[in-house]
């Protein structure tokens, strides 16, 4: 049996291994996952929604183990480990809820129907950014929906998912949650599989390889891709409120985050004073371990990771970017708080996603030019602009799904929508449940 080895992000020693699912394997647990679908897809829809909402309740009783291995494995801090596995699981009675109220049958007129059927085996693949809730987002749709679910998660955080998984089960029906252990190896043999939908949250580069592998079969997809988020700065902006939002949206979660603010376009009028405050709140914070009282930004999840990262400020400072905050050295496994301003558009750091605690910045001239710039990518997730009057006409200019003016993205109870490359297709409120299901229009 070959075995996976999940490690520790700063130590490299090992937290402990679950066997792999080879791509030989797959087709049995498919067909498996076929078979316990038919039942599945027969309960009603309230059946589906008892069973769900008491395995979430269940998992309560391992909140705090599945809170240590998120941190263990992918580096977090205990505290945001502690409320993504709080939030997932307090989540489930309500999305449950939500979801088998978007999937009921509507009425049309006197004889036609709408009916959300299941489409029958979901593939979910997930990423360790998040490596609870990524996951959790599109389980808990396909499976309310009446679809059986084979999950594969990421290679860097296995256990989270062994546990999360596992949990589950104890009271859900055999075979209808499935895992597929492995690296791209397993998930190209899932998405090539007896399968009818890819529900996948990654990057932007696996995502175009997945929809090449589900195009013979013409498999179902829902995309949800990598960032490179902008923010524009403008005159009239409260400098102070822009420079919290900048820093804290850029650091969290070690600025492994699909929305976090990676581009900062800012007047060149008040560029001296939003640098000067931004390095004294970025200078704060602390890097280290996810034990550490104090710390608040985690190591880089794997030495890949940390080589790009570093090879694109090493890209920057070379083609005229000036280092305002952190050092140029970068010893393994972290990313000290780096300000770096001179920012231009032959940068890497300026093209494609950092993922890492950096705040890097241009100074604009002209509101035009800011909006030019914002836009000047393939990526289009969220957009953000701190101003005052013109903001929201800056800010119906973006594009991108998500676009907020004064705050961050993806506010209330709104789905989460990726727009250009970062995804198509999405996940939250009745339409995004919907995309789990297949429409039946039927007259009778
Ligand atoms: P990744 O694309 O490297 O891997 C994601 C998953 O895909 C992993 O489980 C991996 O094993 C699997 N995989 C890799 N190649 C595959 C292939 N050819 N076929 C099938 N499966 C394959 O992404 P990552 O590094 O785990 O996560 C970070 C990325 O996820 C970032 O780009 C981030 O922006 C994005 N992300 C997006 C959202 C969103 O909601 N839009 C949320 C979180 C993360």
């Amino acid at each position: 049996m070959s075995t996976l080895t999940s490690y520790d992000p700063i130590t490299r020693e090992a937290i402990g291994t679950v066997a792999i699912t080879t791509p030989e394997q797959i087709p049995a647990l498919v067909a498996s996952s076929r078979k316990a679908q038919k039942n599945w897809g027969a309960l009603s829809l309230t059946q589906r929604q008892q069973l769900v909402t008491q395995a979430y309740q269940h998992l309560e009783s391992v909140q705090d183990q599945l809170a240590i291995l998120i941190s263990q494995e992918m580096g977090k801090d205990y505290q945001r480990a502690t409320y993504e596995a709080g939030g997932t699981i307090q989540s489930g009675a309500y999305f449950a809820q939500e979801i088998a109220e978007a999937l009921s049958t509507e009425k049309v007129d006197r004889s036609t129907e709408l009916q959300y059927r299941p489409l029958g085996v979901v593939a979910v693949i997930s990423p360790w950014n998040y490596p609870l809730a990524m996951a959790n987002n599109l389980i808990m749709p396909a499976l309310m929906a009446g679809n059986s679910v084979v999950l594969k998660p990421s290679e860097e955080t296995p256990l989270v998912a062994e546990l999360f998984v596992n949990t589950l089960n104890e009271i859900l029906p055999e075979n209808v949650l499935q895992l597929a252990q492995g690296d791209k190896q397993t998930g190209q043999a899932l998405v090539s599989s007896d399968i009818n939908m890819v529900a996948f949250t990654g990057s932007m580069a696996t995502g175009k390889h997945i929809m090449a592998s589900a195009a013979p079969g013409l498999k179902r997809l829902v995309m949800e891709l990598g960032g490179n988020d902008p923010m524009i700065v403008m005159a009239s902006a409260n400098i102070d409120a822009a420079v919290q939002f900048a820093v804290g949206s850029s650091f969290e979660n070690a600025g492994q985050m699909c929305t976090s603010t990676e581009r900062i376009y800012v007047d060149a009028r008040i560029a001296d004073e939003f640098e000067r405050k931004v390095v004294a709140l970025a200078g704060r914070y602390q890097v280290g371990p996810w034990d550490q009282a104090n710390v608040n930004i985690g190591p880089i999840v794997n030495q890949k990771q940390h080589e790009n990262i570093v090879a694109q400020l090493k890209d920057a400072t070379q083609k005229g970017a000036q280092l305002l905050l952190g050092r140029d050295e970068y010893a393994l496994p972290f990313i000290q708080p780096t300000v770096i301003t001179g920012m231009t558009p032959d940068m890497l750091l300026e093209q494609v996603e950092t993922f890492a605690p950096v705040i890097a910045i241009s100074h604009f001239k002209s509101i035009n030019e800011a909006i030019t710039r914002a836009n000047d990518s393939p990526y289009g997730l969220g957009a953000v602009v701190f101003g005052g009057q013109g903001a929201n006409s800056v800010a119906e200019q973006l594009e991108a799904g998500m676009v907020a003016v004064n705050q961050g993205v993806g506010g209330g109870n709104a789905p989460w929508v990726g727009a250009k490359q970062s995804g198509f297709g999405f996940h939250g409120t009745a339409s995004g449940h919907r995309q789990f299901a297949q429409v039946r229009v039927i007259s009778k």
